[in-house]
């Protein structure tokens, strides 16, 4: 496994360096003729739908009009990299046409948070954005699809959210986002292409952390608005609802990205939850999913 992951990160860093330019390779690929095909492997089934957007092999198609469509990869970094495809996203213009609210939870999916928000959700038909772990959404693989299904967006949040190990080692954190990718692959057929460092990457990464985590493609979001669930005060609903109005002030930004959780003993977040859609519906956001084109709140 080691061996793998280090031919990974040498290959990266050979794309990163540059020297891709495999475009015209692939494009001729597609032109054989039909008895040789029959010898190449299996063409990777690429799942679609009009609820999200799949990567292009290229990633050329990421340059998005629509806010609300999560955005996900077939290819699995390991996949991209034995087939030769680009792993470091290109440029994106970052979204600002219109005033955008994010809503984010982080550390489920559990049995009992997230299916209660994703309820309230649905009611007020909106979409979130769910940076879920690993080992979460190995417990509760149903909860993981139905966040899916219903058209919501879903990052990587690593695989067990253990700062030790996480901020060990740049490469240690990579090996759970690539562990979480894995699960993600095997139980939908995508995976995100955006993550949330456990803690926020402000405080969490060292300098070396950021050229790795753009070499795997990963585009990192933190946030700039929350409502302090996860604090050891524990505030209840009325008092989450007025950390977003103080955070926000007079003159809230034009993309606002809401921290919140959804996990054990986040009921007040769920209570919460129907007053801050609110809210920002009556301010006049529309609300987005996290994609690579969303920009850094800040
Ligand atoms: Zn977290």
């Amino acid at each position: 496994m080691i061996k793998i992951f280090l031919s990974l990160i040498l290959a990266t860093t050979i794309l990163f360096a540059g020297c891709s330019n495999d475009s015209g390779q692939n494009a001729g690929a597609e032109e054989v003729a039909p008895e040789e095909v029959v010898e190449k492997k299996v063409e990777k089934e690429i799942p679609q739908s009009d609820k999200f957007v799949t990567a292009a092999k290229d990633f050329s198609n990421l340059q998005l009009t629509e806010f609300n469509k999560p955005v996900y990869d077939a290819y699995g970094l390991w996949e991209r990299q034995k087939e030769n495809l680009p792993m470091v996203l290109p440029d994106l213009k970052p979204y600002d046409e219109v005033p955008l609210v994010y809503l984010t939870f982080d550390d489920g999916p559990d049995d009992k948070i997230t299916p209660k928000i994703l309820d309230i959700l649905r009611e007020e038909q909106v979409p979130a954005t769910f940076y879920v772990l690993g080992y979460m959404v190995q417990k509760n693989p149903d909860v993981l699809k139905r966040i899916f299904n219903e058209g919501h967006a879903i990052g990587n949040h690593s695989y067990n959210h253990d700062y030790n190990d996480l901020y060990s080692a740049p490469w240690n954190f990579i090996v759970q986002m690539y562990t979480t990718d894995d699960i993600l692959l095997k139980l939908i057929g995508v995976r995100p292409l955006i993550i949330r460092a456990p803690g926020g990457s402000a405080g969490m990464f060292t300098e070396n952390y950021w050229p790795m985590v753009k070499a795997m493609g990963y585009a990192e979001h933190g946030w700039n608005v929350s409502t302090e669930d996860a604090t050891r005060e524990r505030p209840n609903a009325s008092t989450q609802v007025n950390h977003v109005l103080n955070q926000l002030g007079k003159n809230p930004p034009r993309s606002v990205i809401v921290l919140m959780h959804s996990t054990g003993g986040k009921d007040e977040t769920a209570k919460a939850l129907p007053e801050i859609i609110h809210l920002f519906k009556d301010w006049g956001y529309k609300f987005g999913v996290v994609t690579p084109m969303t920009p850094l709140p800040w």
